[in-house]
């Protein structure tokens, strides 16, 4: 066996797309010996490609350990089927991200069980499973290595997306051999309102490296985003109007907090009018951030507006009872769960309300229902006829994505850049991505992930890609 092929890592990805993000690597020493690894584990959300969930198209019981990015459900939300299946070993995350797991994990099973007795199915896991998945996950400080085997040393690097969110730089090594380094950059953002972003370590720039890319906005540049989010909802408000905005649980819930705060410190909107927040989950990691357990700015210690109130069940009725002026905050960001399936048929009749969505809104969501239903449309929600009268808005505005400018800078810094590859973006996006790369970028290979290839890496770049056996 040539000397190419005796040290080698195969990364290869269980998703065709954006949700369901896990990537599975299988590592072969100069001596022989051959494991595998997995970084993210998430759950899929397209209803296109929801008969995945069933299948890990892996045995649990081959994988030596797992590496988590953040806290989003289509990244950890089926680590707990790899654990009903039979998996105890190590889940490497940062401090923060551990902090939420629960949470998120926890949420997720709920939804399951409902969905799953909705559909006379069994649920994919349950709530025993997500407290057995807690118990193998070990959370780990930003910037140290961390040895998770003989011949592996990982590290987590600061990353804007969500809190706890983390690049992960990975790397192989063998005595007398150089390094495979592969970094995976997770759902990627350069910045958030709320933390302080390291920069990588200089070093990190230097090494030869094959990065594993996310893609998201790989065909979207920073200047095409249209900011109107504090024009409408300033207009609305002086009108005497009703506002819901529909945000997820964490990340965005705090950051639209923090955005009513500055309005209302520059007078643009009157600290007169309630601020109502509702979703359980949302106000728990509110307060969270509030009590400073994520390591956030000090100056973002203070985010909350004035006139803020917490809803739960029992109050609800006095949100909508209340005739006044109001902003409502509630989960979830596309309107198909939590509290916004009752204030959205509240408001959708009513030509006085707007109801601003703050991200995206996946094919068969209320929020995308909404945004293909014209004024003065019928809709139907929950079985019930609607006239469309509000005025419903969209905007990405908040996106915790790097746009393709801003991540071609990222890998412009790179100055040993083996090799690229794509992941995680719509099929044309990433091919639309992976070209610019190609002509930007001074990487040695650029290929796209997807479930279709895997590629073979040694320290010297890719040796090759191969169909994969899953398909
Ligand atoms: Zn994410
Ligand atoms: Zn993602």
């Amino acid at each position: 066996m040539g000397k190419k092929e005796r040290f080698y890592a195969d990364v290869m990805a269980a998703h065709p797309e954006v949700t369901g993000s896990c990537n599975i690597v299988t590592v072969r020493l100069p001596s022989g010996e051959k494991f595998h690894f997995i970084v993210d584990c998430g759950l899929f959300q397209e209803r296109e490609h929801e008969e995945y969930n069933k299948n890990l198209m892996f045995n649990p019981l081959n994988i030596d350990f797992c590496l988590v990015t953040h806290a989003h459900v289509d990244h950890i939300g089926r680590f707990p089927l790899m654990v009903k299946k039979g998996y105890r070993k190590s889940i490497y995350a940062t401090e923060d991200t551990r902090k939420v797991m629960f949470s998120a994990l926890d949420d997720s099973a709920k939804v399951i069980r409902e969905t799953a007795r909705r559909r006379n199915e069994k649920p994919l896991y349950v709530d025993a499973d997500v407290d057995e998945t807690m118990r193998l996950v070990i959370g780990c400080s930003f910037g140290k290595w961390v040895h998770v085997r003989n011949n592996v040393d990982v590290a987590f690097f600061n990353n804007g997306h969500l809190f706890g969110a983390s690049m992960i730089l990975v790397k192989i090594s063998y005595p007398g051999e150089n390094d495979i380094n592969l970094l995976f950059t997770g759902d990627y953002n350069n910045k958030n309102v709320f933390l302080d972003i390291a920069p990588l370590p200089d070093w990190v720039y230097g090494i030869p490296v094959t990065i594993i890319q996310e893609a998201t906005y790989g065909d979207m540049n920073s200047s095409e985003i249209e900011r109107c989010f504090v024009d409408n909802v300033v207009k609305k408000t002086k009108g005497g109007g009703i506002i819901v905005v529909p945000v997820f649980s964490l990340g965005r819930m705090q950051e639209i907090l923090y955005l009513f705060k500055i309005l209302q410190d520059r007078g643009k909107i009157s600290s007169e009018i309630p601020i109502y927040v509702d979703g359980k989950l949302g106000i728990k990691y509110t307060i969270m951030c509030k009590n400073g357990e994520f390591q956030i700015k000090d100056e973002m210690k203070e985010f909350l507006p004035e006139n803020v109130i917490f809803v739960d069940k029992s109050t609800r009725i006095d949100v909508i009872n209340d005739k006044r002026s109001k902003i409502i905050i509630t989960t979830s960001g596309m309107g198909s769960y939590g509290p916004a399936q009752l204030y959205i048929p509240t408001y959708i009749t009513n030509k006085n309300a707007l109801i601003h969505f703050t991200g995206y809104t996946a094919e068969g969501t209320l929020g995308r229902t909404l945004k293909d239903a014209p004024f003065g449309e019928v809709v139907k929600i929950g079985g019930v006829f609607y006239k469309k009268a509000a005025d419903v808005e969209y905007t990405n505005e908040f996106s915790a994505h790097a746009k393709a400018d801003e991540m071609i800078e990222f890998l412009k810094q790179f100055t040993h850049l083996n090799l690229v590859l794509v992941n995680h973006g719509e099929v044309d996006t990433k091919e639309a991505f992976a070209k610019r790369i190609l002509n930007e970028v001074n990487a040695r290979n650029v290929g796209v992930l997807g479930r279709q290839y895997f590629f073979r890496i040694n320290p010297y770049g890719l040796v090759d890609s191969k169909a994969t056996k899953f398909l």
